[in-house]
């Protein structure tokens, strides 16, 4: 198999230095831009499997890099480095379209398990055979990893994709916050699922007519999520 390519975004040469030796390590390539507008330019024209990005930039912040990919159609995994603690960085970030993040000073281990989790690609490019999976207006086809409604496709990223097909594959089927991550993220997570919730706003934005009154991924009330069996 072709090595995974990383993107990594940051202007911290020390941070830089260490992340391109422990993926490298890791048998990934490494490609690293220092500011936001070269790490934009890069991710377009580098195609990478993976990008790290991180929030505070010269030039360009990492919200904004990841928004305009996400609103120019680029759908790699994208974890943001976040410097603080504080909740509204993780969500500013999932919210202009991350997949994950990670709080510095991060643990090395910790971010090689993220950045693995989410490269992953379950099936990616392995035809079924059997058509889309149709429910309702919408058409899930696994092996280009789209999704259409009414016959326009959605612009999914790839975890916005995982996500839908985990829930359209089992429908009425209830997951908790930590079965999703632990599903579609491929890890634990310690409590914080807010990424979970981002996610699910995210993906009925796109997904239903009308994301406040949902008809297709429906919210079981202290619970989790479910994708509505009759629809
Ligand atoms: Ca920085």
């Amino acid at each position: 198999m072709d090595a995974k390519k990383v993107l990594i975004v940051e202007d911290e040469e020390a941070i830089v230095e260490i992340l391109q030796f422990n993926l490298q390590r890791e048998g990934y390539n490494t490609v690293v831009a220092m500011d936001g507008e070269a790490g934009l330019a890069l991710a377009k024209s580098e195609d990478p499997d993976l990008m790290l990005l991180d929030v505070m930039l010269p030039k360009m912040n990492g919200f904004e890099v990841c928004g305009n990919l996400r609103k120019d159609g680029y759908r790699m995994p994208i974890l943001m480095l976040t410097a603080r603690e504080g909740e509204s960085d993780k969500v500013f970030g999932l919210e202009a379209g991350a997949d994950d993040y990670i709080t510095k000073p991060f643990s090395m281990r910790e971010l090689l398990a993220r950045v693995k989790a989410n490269i992953r690609r379950q099936n990616m490019g392995v035809p079924t055979g059997d058509g889309p999976l149709q429910l309702g207006d919408l058409a899930l086809f696994e092996s280009s990893y789209t999704v259409q409604k009414n016959g326009t496709a959605l612009d999914l990223t790839q975890k916005e994709f995982e996500m839908l097909r985990l829930l359209m594959k089992t429908p009425g089927h209830v997951y908790t916050r930590e079965d999703l991550m632990e599903k579609v993220w491929n890890y634990d997570y310690f409590g914080d699922t807010r990424t979970v919730d981002v996610m699910v706003r995210r993906l009925r934005e796109k997904i239903e007519d009308d994301s406040a009154n949902p008809r297709y991924l429906m919210t079981k009330r202290g619970v989790g999520y479910y994708f509505a069996e009759k629809i």
